[in-house]
């Protein structure tokens, strides 16, 4: 499930509270020593101020344990904020909730922000005291929570304010939860999951959390001595996690059930001490010798793990597979590090010391994504519930929705066996499902499904109320028989109907009025795909089906987009294709009626959608179900599509 975030609400004119982590490393002059952090705000910091909103930051820094600490306040950082945002006005405050920060707030103008001292000034920010909490949430309307390397804590800020304010998520958040989230919930494959670090207590959760999601499991770093030793080898005086070496065991069989490959490093890099300059010996991993270190893997492992990196679709990195540290020592994680900048697929790194190793080869820019936050993206990694996350607000789930238009198909007769096949093989089925037959067979059709999971849609519907319209049908004739659903402006119409956006629009309204829930076909023809201009056209077409439509009455719309090209050709749009140009429609949705509208906005696929492609595109983010044509006129056809 993810979560709001900060565009999809309205932020103009508020006051907004935001948890931001300025816990930046400062020298003893208090001289800011690297501004990452601070960079990392400045997207929803921007944002904010860019949409007039009068934005109220909070942080923490370092430990003060609840006292006033000079050395630990966040003034540096403020000085350091309105030098990265020359044109914001940016004022801190030299409290908290006391009497300075109160006043601040208060003078806020739109666009304008303003910085509160530590928050760990107080004790009651760590206990997640109430009234703490409520006296943070005081100052503002919204709360955005854009402190990801906090979230797995429990804080007045970073918890407690959400019961007080509706709670959101910022930029950097978001785009963890997005990336972290995907990998965990439906990677792309062959998942490559590679774990280092110290010790294999620290990562128990991480490994038996990815042991059930990953293709490939390869281990490093010095958790893998208590691996040999598990297996009975000799590790020398290598780093030992005594108290776990039966769950290594375990793990190992674990594997081996699931069938995950899970790879330990076939040679290792040992030292006499534990120091940069030492006797330094590579040797295979079964011949370490009495007395010696290991501290890095072996080449033959570099070559090994490199090649699986390089092939994976995803990987996810966590811990250092050597002491990265020593400089003798960091070639292993140096070399993987490279493998994941050449790899392909998508690269995640958690933990903040492989991190910092990725940051010392300077490849932090070619990896996918960095996670800013250390134990949270381990404790994320491991598949726990973040309390920092599970407070946000849910962004709503649009329910699936698939629509049959059987077109100028079916006799009454036919209508009335294939309606008869469809309901018990659909009665389980948690989207919705509209059946369309013609005008004709709306009655007896009506008539079979009254008490089933199927709803019932018409093709078609006619501006005008009643009078001189031969040959029309009127919404409140449709609405009368029992019908709930009318597509209206399908691409058929708009070619040999004469139907115009004009009209699509009159009709829209017609059916709005009747309480019809309107199924709008928006789409473009082969000529403007291969001229460029889709996005442009159907745009231009979205615009026009909702004008002069409030948003109140358009909130039922439902648009289908139907590429011309790809009806009863046969040819489909790719599921990436499909997804983008929806969403692309959906981002005009969101400029007529704002981001929160748009999300709620259900948009179908109608192009050649089957049986055997349904899955796929179904399972976009974007995309919302499907009108289905020709898979729609056999009952077990169409009810693939529907479970798929
Ligand atoms: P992260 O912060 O990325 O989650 P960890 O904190 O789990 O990573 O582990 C990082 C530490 O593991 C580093 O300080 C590194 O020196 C140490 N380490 C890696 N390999 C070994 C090893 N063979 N012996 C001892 N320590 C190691
Ligand atoms: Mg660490």
């Amino acid at each position: 499930m993810s979560k709001l975030s900060v565009k999809d609400v309205p932020v103009s004119g508020k006051r907004v509270l935001v948890r931001v982590d300025f816990n930046v490393p400062l020298d003893e002059n208090q001289q800011i020593t690297d501004d990452s952090r601070i960079l990392g705000a400045l997207p929803t910091i921007r944002y904010l101020a860019e949409h007039k909103a009068r934005t109220i930051l909070c942080s923490h820094l370092g430990r003060p344990k609840g006292k006033f600490v000079p050395e630990m306040s966040l003034a540096p950082v403020a000085k350091r904020l309105q030098e990265l945002l020359p044109g914001l006005n940016i004022s801190f405050a030299s409290d908290v909730i006391g009497e300075d920060a109160k006043k601040k707030a208060a003078e806020l103008r739109d666009g304008e922000v303003l910085l509160l001292e530590n928050l760990r000034f107080h004790a009651e920010e760590e206990k997640n005291d109430s009234k703490f909490a409520k006296a943070l949430a005081d100052y503002a309307e919204l709360y955005v929570s854009d402190a990801f390397g906090t979230v797995h804590r429990a804080h007045a800020s970073t918890e407690g304010v959400a019961h007080y304010l509706p709670a959101v998520c910022g930029f950097l958040i978001e785009k963890e939860l997005d990336v972290m989230g995907k990998a965990l919930s439906d990677p792309e494959r062959p998942f490559v999951a590679l774990l280092g670090g110290k010790k294999v207590r620290d990562k128990i959760g991480v490994i038996r959390n990815l042991l059930n999601k990953c293709d490939t499991l390869l281990i490093g770093g010095g958790m893998c001595y208590t691996f040999y030793k598990a297996m009975g080898l000799n590790i020398g005086n290598s780093v030992l996690d005594e108290e776990s070496i039966d769950l290594a065991k375990t793990l190992l069989d674990e594997a081996k059930k699931k069938g995950v490959r899970m790879l330990l490093p076939v040679d290792c890099v040992v030292g006499k001490e534990f120091k940069n300059d030492t006797e330094i010996l590579t040797i295979s991993y079964d011949e370490i010798p009495d007395g010696y270190i290991g501290m890095d893997i072996g080449e033959k492992t570099d070559e090994l793990y490199a090649q699986i990196i390089r092939e994976a679709g995803t990987v996810v990195w966590n811990g250092p597979l050597g002491v990265f540290e020593f400089d003798n020592f960091a070639q292993g994680s140096e070399a993987i590090a490279r493998a994941c900048a050449e790899c392909e697929g998508i690269t995640i790194i958690g933990g903040g010391d492989s991190a910092a190793a990725i940051a010392k080869f300077g490849l932090s820019d070619k990896m996918s994504h960095i996670s800013t936050g250390g134990g949270a993206s381990l404790e994320f990694l491991e598949g726990k519930t973040l309390p920092g996350i599970a407070c946000l607000l849910d962004k709503p789930e649009r329910k699936k929705l698939i629509a049959g238009n059987w077109k100028m198909n079916m006799n009454r007769d036919e209508t009335k066996v294939l309606v008869e096949e469809l309901i018990p093989l659909v009665s389980e089925s948690a989207c919705d499902i509209v059946v369309c037959p013609p005008f004709v067979d709306l009655s007896c059709a009506a008539k079979r499904v009254k008490g089933t999971n199927i709803h019932l849609g018409a093709q078609n519907v006619h501006w005008a109320a009643k009078g001189a319209f031969t040959g029309e049908i009127s919404a409140d004739m449709l609405k009368n028989i029992g019908v709930e659903y009318a597509i209206i402006g399908h691409s058929e119409r708009r070619q040999y109907f004469g139907e115009t956006d004009e009209t699509v629009n009159m009709r829209v309204k017609a059916a709005l009025e009747n309480e019809l829930i309107p199924i709008v076909c928006v789409g473009e023809t082969l000529e403007q795909r291969e001229a460029g201009i889709t996005d442009s056209f159907l745009a231009g077409q979205v615009r026009a089906l909702y004008n002069g439509i409030t948003a109140d009455k358009a909130e039922t719309i439902i648009i289908a987009y139907e590429p011309i090209w790809a009806i009863g050709t046969g040819k489909t749009a790719t599921d990436e294709e499909a997804n983008r140009t929806i969403g692309a429609i959906r981002s005009v949705v969101a400029e007529l009626y704002g981001a929160a509208f748009a999300e709620q906005t259900r948009i179908l696929y109608g192009g050649s959608m089957n049986a055997k492609n349904a899955a796929g595109l179904k399972s976009m983010p974007e995309i919302d179900g499907g009108l289905i044509g020709g898979a729609s006129l056999k009952a077990e056809d169409f009810a693939k599509v529907i479970k798929a």
